[in-house]
């Protein structure tokens, strides 16, 4: 039977004024599971209204107390993770196990953001001059949104909220409407963790919901992960009404690998990082770039692999799942055909897949490319699905050519055992996130997360520190505390003495 997705206000599902809502459909099956309500206007401010009311309140709540909660939080997170990761597969199609990967990413967030106390210390200066003191302090923004993406429904999130609630900031997650359903276990998670009502909301819709958290006056900052030109849309709409926005968008991961790389390293590397979660990652690897003679061996190496992957039921021995919607897998599918079409060699064809799943479920296997040139659509567009081209190249200098003309910067990896090679490759590239033989760097929580050029919009990266400075403004205090003995007026300028 299928179920109503809710928001989620005040530490209980909240049902909102609008009829609208959008199928949420489990890709392995095909059957629509759920109805997610889509909010009107009015449900996004009855929602924002909500975390308003929460934030002073909160604000006022001591770093000790902000702690313990948090550190609940990840303890029921920690035990009950399996049920998330379910959740996740239930809607987004992903293996269980990559699931439970994308939580324990988020969790290490929270983890980080259970350091809060020590993260807020300011800085304090004595004497500056004569009996006067100079010191900083960090406040949180106020109501705070965060916009994610269907992939991540869990991870994406958590590279936000954990942040925005440690620093004092009551936080409305707009989640996708593709899988909405994590978000209200998590929201529910938290009641239970002990936050105060109105300190973590779920608003569930589309452009309508997006459009009043851009445009609200009562929300201060915007989190957002997405497409590019959403990104882009979310970036200028949220900073022409005076928000503090990070709109992280869309993403085209070069691998570069080198004459002298270990090639086995680098087709395990490739196959886990083109088809792990069906290419839906923006730290997949989409283009491999084969550099000089070895492009025959790469080629029949990850072919080989690619080969042996079982694609069906993430709830199943599968390795990999199904896309996430019917739409998304034909655009995907569409892609592979116009490469065949331009002349690229369809070496591993995911097409016609057999797949350990529904009839109806959204599959397309693991497909490899060959001989794809730069020009062709399927270098060109993002495709965001389980599709690896292979474009060869003579020199190191062209593939950095390549890398860098890329209008996308998130991540990139290169494959080689000359560290000097590598050292030249981190200094040069033009993204956001290296990886020296490591094909998916996604930083640690304690390091920030971004890409560069149309990867992202804004100043700040997700996470880390600059997590703890995106959600907080800061304040220099000057102050001087007088001896019993002064006395006397002065009019000047405030001057070093
Ligand atoms: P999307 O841009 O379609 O949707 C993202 C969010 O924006 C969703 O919450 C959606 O409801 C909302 N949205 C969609 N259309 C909108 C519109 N016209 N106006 C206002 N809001 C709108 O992205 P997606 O398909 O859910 O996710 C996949 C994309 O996200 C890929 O491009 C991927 O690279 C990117 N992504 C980037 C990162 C990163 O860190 N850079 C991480 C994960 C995903």
């Amino acid at each position: 039977m299928s179920k109503t997705i809710s928001h989620w206000m005040n530490n209980e599902a909240f049902a909102g004024a609008s009829t609208a809502t959008a199928p949420v459909t489990n890709p392995a099956t095909g059957t629509v599971t759920g109805e997610v309500a889509l909010a009107t206007i009015e449900d996004a401010r009855t929602v924002i209204d909500a975390a308003a009311e929460a934030f002073p309140a909160w604000r006022d709540t001591s770093l000790a107390k902000r702690t313990q909660i948090l550190f609940n939080f990840r303890e029921l997170l920690n035990a009950r993770k399996g049920e998330l990761a379910k959740i996740i597969t239930s809607e987004h199609g992903k293996v269980v196990s990559d699931a439970l990967g994308e939580v324990s990413r988020g969790q290490e967030v929270v983890e980080f953001a259970c350091g809060i106390p020590h993260l807020l210390k300011g800085g304090f200066t004595e004497n500056a001059s004569t009996k006067v003191d100079v010191f900083s302090i960090r406040q949180p923004l106020g109501v705070v949104g965060v916009i994610s993406p269907f992939n991540f429904p869990a991870m994406v999130p958590m590279w936000f909220f954990p942040i925005a609630i440690a620093t004092g900031n009551t936080v409305v997650l707009k989640p996708s409407e593709k899988d909405p359903s994590a978000s209200l276990w998590i929201a529910e998670l938290w009641a239970e963790a002990g936050l105060p009502p109105g300190v973590f909301n779920v608003l569930q819709g589309d452009k309508t919901a997006v459009d009043e958290l851009l445009t609200n006056p009562k929300v201060k900052s915007v989190s957002f992960v997405g497409s590019t030109p959403i990104a882009k849309y979310v970036y200028a709409t949220g900073t022409a009404h005076d928000k503090r926005v990070q709109a992280l968008g869309g993403a085209k991961n070069h691998a570069v690998i080198l004459p002298d790389a270990d090639l086995d390293l680098a087709a395990d590397a490739m196959v886990n990082a083109g088809f792990g979660s069906a290419g839906e990652r923006c730290m997949a690897i989409s283009a491999c770039v084969a550099v000089g003679p070895i492009a025959d061996d790469l080629v029949a190496k990850i072919a080989e692999r690619a080969a042996g992957i079982k694609t069906g039921d993430g709830t199943k021995d599968s390795d990999m799942g199904p896309l996430v919607t019917k739409a998304h897998r034909d655009k995907v599918a569409s892609y592979i055909d116009a490469g065949e079409a331009d002349g690229a060699k369809i070496v591993v064809d995911g097409r016609n897949v057999k797949a350990d799943g529904g009839q109806d479920g959204f599959w397309l296997g693991p497909t490899l490319i060959d001989n794809v040139t730069p020009e062709m659509s399927v270098y060109t567009d993002e495709i965001f699905g389980p599709v690896l081209s292979v474009i060869r190249v003579e020199s190191y200098d062209d593939a950095m050519d390549l890398v860098n003309s890329n209008p996308y910067g998130n991540g990139t990896a290169i494959f080689t055992n000359d560290g000097g090679a590598a050292r030249r490759f981190q200094n040069e590239v033009q993204v956001g996130m290296v990886g020296i033989n490591v094909p998916i760097p996604v930083p640690m929580a304690y390091y920030s997360f971004g890409g560069w050029k149309a990867s992202l919009f804004g100043d700040s990266h997700a996470h880390g520190m600059d997590g703890v400075q995106f959600f907080t403004r800061q304040k220099a205090i000057t102050s001087r505390w007088l001896d019993p003995s002064h006395g006397g007026i002065e009019l000047g300028f405030p001057q070093n003495q």
